[in-house]
């Protein structure tokens, strides 16, 4: 990472209130293996520094805003990609155990082998269907958090996430601007699947002024067995949403 790159990351972080200075190196050598990862496959589209560093990097790290990935809990990061906001959550918050899960295996194994260079032991890459998985002994109801960014709309979320969460447990979701129907949609489908809409927080993305929302689900009761449907019906018809 540049001198500047490094200077970008820590004044942005600390915008958000975060004290970056001791996990520079960490973010350097993620980015570091993104861009020679990008390279050789089509993992991210991002592939500047100061692009990796603002959307990838900060970005992820917003989903701290407020307190609702406190403390030690466990953490699935449902849809993550090339590991994003898992890996960043991970070199921030060593006391989380995070979960970073995507249908995509080659995503996956890029996940893994970057919380080993980065000697992270508090990140597990696990490579599945949120639909099936989330059927699954051990996985359902066996987070305490999930986060996701990029994934899918509101209602989706909620079907795919809540079924990983005990009561109690909260989905705390990374979205663009966010319309008041996709809104209305997931505050539907949240109660569906035994959820509850506990914030709604827009703000803008540091530097680049990009419109953002964090929303936060609350699991208050037990998600019916029928929900999640089958492997791909999520996305097809949506719980009171269009699909897109
Ligand atoms: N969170 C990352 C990636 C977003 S792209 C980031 O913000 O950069 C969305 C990712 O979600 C893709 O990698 C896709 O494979 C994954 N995904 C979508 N639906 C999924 C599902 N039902 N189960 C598991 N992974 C899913």
């Amino acid at each position: 990472m540049t001198p500047e790159g490094r200077e970008l990351l820590l004044s942005t972080a600390a915008e958000l209130g975060l004290d970056l200075t001791g996990r520079a190196e960490a973010f350097g050598r993620l980015l570091d293996l993104l861009v020679t990862a990008a390279d050789q496959t089509n993992l991210t589209s991002l592939r500047g520094e100061r692009d990796i560093i603002l959307k990838h990097f900060v970005d992820s790290l917003t989903c701290l805003r407020g307190e609702w990935l406190d403390g030690e809990v466990r953490v699935l990061d449902l849809g993550t990609g090339a590991g994003f906001p898992a890996l960043p959550l991970a070199i921030v918050r060593p006391e989380l155990s995070v979960t970073a899960l995507d249908a995509t295996r080659k995503k996956v194994e890029f996940v893994g082998r970057a919380a080993r260079h980065l000697g992270l032991t508090n990140v597990e890459a696990l490579v599945g269907r949120a639909e099936t998985l989330g059927r699954q002994p051990g996985q359902r109801e066996g987070y305490d958090r999930v986060v996701t960014r990029a994934v899918a709309a509101l209602p989706i979320l909620a079907e795919l996430s809540l079924p990983f969460l005990p009561v109690g447990g909260l989905l705390v979701a990374q979205k663009g601007a966010l319309g008041p129907e996709e809104l209305e949609a997931g505050s539907r489908a949240a109660a569906e699947v035994g959820g509850e809409v506990r914030a709604v927080e827009p703000f803008t993305l540091p530097v680049l002024g990009d419109a953002r929302t964090l929303v936060v689900v609350e699991k208050t009761g037990p998600t019916p067995e029928r929900y999640p449907r089958r492997e791909g019906v999520p996305n097809k018809q949506p719980l009171f949403w269009k699909a897109t």
